[in-house]
């Protein structure tokens, strides 16, 4: 994922403090320049990573922490929040009412996945009843309109544009007007991209702007754009109301920062993130099960939606249950593997699952790390009920780990290994002891339970 190696560095910084004796200045000062040494280096803006120093120290004053605070707790927290604060303008986007006409405008740099997102969006809308509209007005990248009507024709989204006519704000009014006319309750205006910011385009988007008056103006950025990235979002910023961000390509092993730094700049909401090319990759974005996810901590609320979408309704309940009593049996362990398997791009729901990413599967190898937990559910196959259902870790005894790999043919050292690997996640998961079960929508009340 894009901003896995500053989120791994960060994660380190953090490990490496937690293991010190005693924490002084010095290291809560190793830390902060271990942090701002990989925020540098993933190419956030100088900046915020002086203002982001600053307001940590500021917070984390040693002198005035009592001997017994905990110390390591306060200074997670406050880069927590600090990392969550750059990405967190304060305010929510301007919520769009269904049944309503609203008209969405969307703005980018060429290649950023700006006309891909547009369909994303009507999908992502169309499929909680909202009746959304496609119109092309960019006129300028020749094939634009091919590749709105495709994507539109094959998600049955209604759309507008023209080969021949040569003005976008013309084309723009007339697929609004119509589109009003057909009572559809989610107008998306794709515009045209640039390769780079340039007079021309900024003077267009206003155009269309001030004619199509949209409710709102998304922001369409590439994840990889890199130091220039601070200046061009400020830049959009300027010439039109932005007023919410989709970062694209979130799926790719960008370095990040730059787009960090651009989401800042714009002072708007990230309310998407683009994990891939097909119209359904595609998420919800939040701020703080995000940072969760970057620095190792897990992303709860990500993952509870996952089990609400994939794992069948009447094995929730149980599954959630024996979570939150701390149970984590290696029968668990085998179902959320055999989920896991089921939940499609693996890299993007083990980064979710708290101690399954990095850990399990390093980045860049998730085909290994496919293979890894198919050869663990071999394992398990031939162990028997008693010993899926326990609980005890002193059951698995040597004769029972020699049993098991005779079973499924394989040395016993990759047994023990997979034993190794269950000890480690029932740690992990020992944790969700006591939560209280979310029901679906109570899932950012979890994620904050789990991060405090
Ligand atoms: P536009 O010029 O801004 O309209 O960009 P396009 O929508 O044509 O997208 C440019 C390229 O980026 C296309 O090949 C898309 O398939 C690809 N793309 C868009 N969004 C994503 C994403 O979230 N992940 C990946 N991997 N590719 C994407």
């Amino acid at each position: 994922m894009v901003l896995a190696q500053l989120g791994g560095s960060i994660s380190r910084a953090l490990h490496q403090m937690s293991n010190a004796t005693v924490i002084d200045e010095k290291v809560l000062n190793d830390c902060l320049n271990e942090i701002t040494r990989a925020l540098l280096q993933a190419d956030v803006q100088f900046k915020l990573v002086r203002d982001m120093q600053t307001n940590i120290k500021k917070i984390v004053n040693l002198d005035d922490l009592a001997a017994g605070h905990n110390k390591r707790k306060i200074i997670q927290q406050a880069i927590f929040n600090e990392l969550c604060k750059i990405l967190d303008p304060g305010k929510p986007a301007f919520t769009l009412k269904k049944g309503k006409p609203s008209v969405v405008m969307f703005v980018g740099l060429q290649g950023s996945g700006k006309t891909t997102t547009c369909t994303k969006y009507a999908y992502y809308h169309q499929k909680k009843g909202w009746k959304p509209a496609l119109v092309c007005a960019d006129t300028f990248r020749a094939g634009a309109f091919d590749q709105l009507k495709q994507n539109a024709t094959k998600a049955k989204i209604p759309f507008y544009g023209s080969y021949t006519e040569s003005d976008p704000v013309r084309i723009a009014v007339e697929g609004v007007e119509r589109f009003k006319k057909e009572n559809c309750d989610l107008i998306i205006v794709d515009t045209s991209g640039r390769h780079k910011q340039e007079a021309a385009l900024f003077e267009e988007m206003r155009q269309v702007s001030e004619a199509t008056k949209p409710d709102l103006v998304i922001f369409v950025m590439d994840s990889s754009i890199g130091q220039a990235a601070f200046d061009q979002a400020q830049a959009f910023k300027q010439s039109v109301a932005v007023g919410a961000v989709i970062v694209t390509k979130m799926d790719g092993h960008a370095k990040g920062g730059g787009a960090l730094s651009a989401v800042a700049a714009t002072k708007s909401p990230v309310i998407f993130i683009g994990t891939g090319e097909h119209m359904d990759e595609f998420e919800v974005f939040d701020v703080k099960p995000f940072v969760s996810r970057l620095l190792g901590m897990g992303d709860w609320s990500g993952f509870m939606d996952k089990i609400h979408e994939v794992v069948p309704m009447d094995q929730q309940p149980e599954l959630l249950q024996k979570l939150s009593e701390g149970t984590f049996t290696l029968r668990i362990m085998y179902e959320q593997f055999h989920h896991i398997l089921k939940m499609g791009p693996i890299g993007q729901v083990f980064s979710m699952l708290p101690g399954f990413g990095q850990e399990l599967m390093p980045q860049g190898r998730e085909k290994e790390s496919q293979a890894k937990i198919k050869r663990y559910m071999t394992m398990m196959d031939s162990m028997t009920n008693e010993e899926l259902d326990s609980s005890n870790p002193k059951l698995m005894n040597e004769s029972r780990i020699m049993r098991i790999a005779r079973g499924c043919g394989r040395p016993v050292r990759d047994v023990v290994d997979m034993l190794e690997e269950y000890k480690r996640l029932a740690k992990v998961w020992g944790k969700m002891k006591g939560l209280k079960i979310p029901k679906k929508g109570e899932m950012s009340a979890l994620s904050r339970n789990m991060n405090a």
